[in-house]
């Protein structure tokens, strides 16, 4: 990927910092977004100290003008961009009955509008990319979850986010595919991150006991499942990969 940019949303942990330090192994130029600054950073130095390039880019993906701003800010200084990682995202869980709605707002703002403004933003340049790049083809990779595939009671905002993640992701690729930008989904299943550390304290004990004796995915099984989808050759779309614990029922 030498030569090539990758921005990544919700890199300052789990899945995105995992598929930053992948990209950058690679030869990718990475451009780090998320909102803690301080862990974009101590990743940027990593890489940096692996021989690699990074950009550390503080936004927070829910504000448009923040997710334009944080493309325009990666091909001002990089250069250009070839691959974006669509992964920011939350989960907050429980019944629907008697929920706060402000849980369901936060989903909806991160999971789909942020990942819809970053979409939006990145295309125009994914696209001269796909025509006068190097490579001549440019990723959008869209982290959903097998919570876009299977509905499950107790998760239906988080279920609905995701559903819409896929549905749009299809669409999409319909729309560009013919002119070399591969619209990509990625359905993990219980990955060992922060992600579930954010609900209710009885929600995250359903959580942990519903997933006590399975062995979970590490966010580095996921990165691979990414690295893979954006080093086939220009013929060849991985459209979609959902990748459980073996355990995983
Ligand atoms: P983490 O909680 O470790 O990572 C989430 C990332 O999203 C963080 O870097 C966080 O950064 C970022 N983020 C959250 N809100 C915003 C925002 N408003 N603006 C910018 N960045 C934001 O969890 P994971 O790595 O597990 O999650 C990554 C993706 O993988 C998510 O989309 C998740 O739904 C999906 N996934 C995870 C699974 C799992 O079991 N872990 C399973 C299936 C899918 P910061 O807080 O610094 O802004």
């Amino acid at each position: 990927m030498s030569g090539t940019v990758a921005l990544i949303t919700g890199a300052s942990s789990g899945i995105g910092e995992a598929a930053a330090l992948s990209l950058a192994s690679r030869g990718a130029s990475v451009a780090l977004v998320a909102r803690r600054a301080d862990r974009l950073a101590e990743l940027a130095d990593r890489i940096r100290g692996e021989g690699g390039v990074a950009l550390v880019v503080e936004a927070d993906v829910t504000s448009q003008e923040a997710a334009v701003a944080a493309v325009r800010r990666t091909v001002d200084e990089l250069g250009r961009l070839d691959t974006l990682v669509n992964n920011a995202g939350v989960m907050l869980l429980g019944p629907v009955v008697d929920a706060p709605v402000e849980e369901w707002q936060r989903m909806v703002s991160v999971n789909v509008l942020g990942l819809l403004y970053t979409a939006h933003a990145a295309l125009p340049h994914l696209l001269a990319a796909a025509t006068n790049g190097r490579r001549k083809v440019a990723d959008m990779v869209n982290v959903s979850s097998v919570a876009g595939r299977v509905a499950r009671n107790g998760s239906g905002v988080y279920n609905a986010t995701k559903h819409a993640v896929g549905a749009f992701s299809e669409s999409l690729r319909q729309e560009v595919t013919g002119r070399y930008v591969r619209i990509s989904l990625v359905e993990p299943g219980a990955v060992s991150t922060e992600l579930a550390d954010h609900n209710r304290p009885e929600i995250l004990e359903t959580i942990r006991q519903r997933f006590a004796d399975v062995e979970r995915l590490e966010a580095d099984d996921v990165a691979d499942t990414i690295a893979y989808i954006v080093t086939r050759p220009r013929h060849v779309a991985v459209n979609e990969l959902l990748v459980r614990p073996t355990q995983q029922q």
